[in-house]
């Protein structure tokens, strides 16, 4: 049976996302390394990993009902995921309204026999790849940067189904359901 690699996120507005590329950019000449498309920057609530394509579909279809109450989430904290090499921005506390997000989603992907993965909640959005230094290189500044630009108020609404496909040279996204947004 075919298998999709999906995963949960929340999918920021073009202006959002020019942001978030400016925080790479501003990162960058501390940290090396690869700056991700602005088109692919995201936060992932929940990575499902290789999933049956029967289940893909049925995730696709019961999505748009998968309400969020709405919030937001600032960012205004530049992180380091070390073994993974990869610099990301994130709120520097996780907001309770987003972990209750989370915590709903698997709630309800538990019913399709999927597991939360142990690892606590860190919602993040990774913006460089492959970093060169693991600490500050020398004559360079702080890493990651201490310095963060201006925090970035993220008020999100729904949430979106992405496979994420594996092709050479890396994957590509695909969205392939959303939630419909509360009424107001
Ligand atoms: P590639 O793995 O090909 O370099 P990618 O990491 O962008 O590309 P995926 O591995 O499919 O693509 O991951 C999709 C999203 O899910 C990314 O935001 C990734 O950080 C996140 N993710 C991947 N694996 C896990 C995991 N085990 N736990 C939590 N999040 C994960
Ligand atoms: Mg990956």
């Amino acid at each position: 049976m075919s298998t999709v690699r999906l995963f949960f996120a929340l999918w920021p507005s073009p202006p959002l996302a020019a942001s978030l590329a400016g925080w790479a950019e501003a990162a960058r000449p501390a940290c090396g390394g690869r700056v991700m498309r602005t088109e692919t920057l995201h936060l992932t609530l929940a990575f499902l990993g290789p999933v049956d394509a029967q289940l893909a579909d049925e995730l696709a279809a019961a999505t748009p009902e998968h309400r969020l109450p709405p919030g937001e989430v600032t960012l205004d904290h530049y992180g380091v995921f070390k073994r993974q090499r990869i610099l990301w921005a994130g709120p520097r506390a996780t907001p309770a309204a987003l972990q209750a997000v989370h915590d709903e989603l698997w709630r309800w992907l538990a019913g399709y026999g999927l597991a939360a993965p142990p690892q606590p909640f860190r919602p993040h959005v990774t913006l460089l790849r492959n970093i060169e230094r693991a600490g500050p290189a020398e004559g360079t500044s702080d890493f990651p940067p201490e310095h963060s630009p201006e925090p970035l108020v993220w008020r999100y609404d729904r949430m979106v189904l992405v496979a994420s496909e594996s092709l050479t040279g890396g994957s590509r996204y695909r969205i392939v359901a959303q939630s419909r947004p509360m009424e107001p």
